[in-house]
């Protein structure tokens, strides 16, 4: 059986966590889309970590961690993640890249860099780590395949084309030194030498592997709303962050993937800039919030930086949900929530003097406003809790009240970071 872990919104979601939870009944993990730009953070009993590339199955004994070929992949972050883990007592996982896989390349992240340093004031907010300039090549024809890395002549050749295409940009518009084809040739050579043992034919694994009924988890990154389709473009990502591209980016057939669980905080956040209808505008209420937030607050797991909090938001994640394909719904961090009085939810948004419960596309998303609901709080620590019925009954409420703006079950509970912390609503189980 296959089952997606996606974003309803905008990331930072807690994928991670209830992927290494999930993990533990699941025989094989897959990245399918994304690349370094983002991260996963995971608490279980070997400690706390920060992965961007690695599968979060990494973890779990057993278990084969797939990169699919949709991901962008560093190869030097990845090793370099496999060695930190393994450094801090993690058993060397089992990993398998796609031989379809492309490689993010240095000067990606350069021209990544060059990029938001042009646009100044105006910049993307870019995580400086290739996305967009890797994904455009990979659709103009220019990408590298890790299986490329073996064939020297038509690699060589393929870097001489691809500087003649970029060096005149670099040189005139960006004012940078030239990319020189022959010390790529050796920084493919090196990566070669990093990937090789790992490299299968991982669309062919998946295919076994459903056959012989292994549960598979094809884990997202980011949310609905960085989709560069139905997200706020141009806000958004590179890759499709739905779970339909899990079929894609994993190579398996769509009607294989009979779960898809959309994971949705109990808050909002979001990095970088663009519409944020249900913000925090105050910034004492907003820097609470960040500060009890998530696990040791509301950064970046990549960049650090601050991320930008706001109230739930139902139209949003409604839409996220409808978007994902959502079988079910896990509703995280609800623990930070505790501190409070009342709680707003945000059910409406008005745009040009009309309520709206749709998600509107993004030039109408910056003219709205939020319509807030406020529910009582439960006031109360709930850490620790283990079963649906002893949650506070204001507690409940919220999520039931939340379940019903949403129209898609709310199954799973993360009530704290750690991998044990999860309610399953047995009832809604399948
Ligand atoms: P992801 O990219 O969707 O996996 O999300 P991140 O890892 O960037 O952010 C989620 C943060 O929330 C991490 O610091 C997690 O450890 C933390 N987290 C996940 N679930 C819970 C939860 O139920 N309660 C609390 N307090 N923190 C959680």
């Amino acid at each position: 059986m296959v089952k997606a872990i996606v974003g309803a919104n905008w990331g930072d979601e807690g994928k991670g966590k209830v992927t290494d939870t999930l993990a533990a009944d699941a025989d094989v993990v897959v990245r399918f889309q994304g690349g370094a730009n983002a991260g996963h953070t995971i608490k279980n009993e070997y400690g706390k970590f920060a992965l961007h590339t690695c599968p979060s199955g990494v973890f779990s004994k057993g278990v084969v961690n797939v990169i699919g070929n949709g991901v962008a992949l560093n190869i030097p972050i990845l090793m370099k993640e496999l060695e930190e883990i393994v450094s801090r007592g993690v058993p060397m996982p089992d990993i398998r890249i796609s031989d379809r896989v492309q490689i993010v390349m240095p000067y990606h992240i350069l021209f990544d860099e060059c990029e938001e340093e042009r646009l100044k004031g105006a910049a993307f907010g870019s995580t400086k780590s290739g996305i967009a300039p890797f994904y455009s090549d990979k659709y103009a024809k220019i990408g590298i395949q890790v299986s490329e890395l073996f064939d020297e002549h038509y690699l060589k050749d393929k870097l001489y084309n691809i500087c003649a295409l970029k060096n005149p940009m670099l040189q005139h518009l960006y004012h940078r030194e030239p990319l020189n084809p022959d010390a790529l040739f050796l920084t493919c050579m090196q990566y070669r030498e990093m990937v090789k043992p790992y490299i299968t034919d991982t669309a062919a694994f998946l295919s076994e592997a459903i056959k012989e009924g292994k549960t598979i988890l094809l884990e997202g990154q980011l949310g609905t709303m960085k989709d560069p389709d139905h997200g706020i473009y141009p806000m958004v990502t590179s890759s499709s962050t739905l779970a339909a591209y899990g079929a894609i980016g994993a190579g398996i057939p769509p009607y294989e993937i009979t779960q898809i669980i959309a994971v949705s905080k109990a808050y909002s956040s979001a990095v970088g800039a663009g519409a944020f209808v249900s913000e925090i505008l105050d910034e004492e209420e907003a820097e609470e919030l960040r500060r009890r937030g998530g696990d040791g607050g509301e950064y970046g797991a990549t960049t650090g930086r601050p991320r930008r909090v706001g109230w739930y938001d139902c139209v949003a994640s409604r839409y996220g949900c409808a978007l994902q394909g959502a079988t079910d719904v896990a509703f995280t961090v609800l623990d930070v929530l505790g501190y409070l009085d009342e709680i707003p939810v945000c059910v409406g948004y008005e745009v040009d003097g009309e309520i709206t419960r749709d998600f509107p596309t993004t030039r109408r998303l910056e003219r709205a406003k939020p319509v807030f609901e406020r529910l009582p709080g439960w006031k109360s620590d709930i850490r620790g809790i283990r079963s649906y019925e002893e949650l506070p009954a204001n507690c409940r409420g919220y999520i039931e009240f939340i379940e019903g703006q949403l129209g898609y079950p709310i199954t799973y509970v993360s009530n704290g970071p750690d991998r044990k912390a999860m309610i399953y609503r047995k009832d809604r189980v399948k």
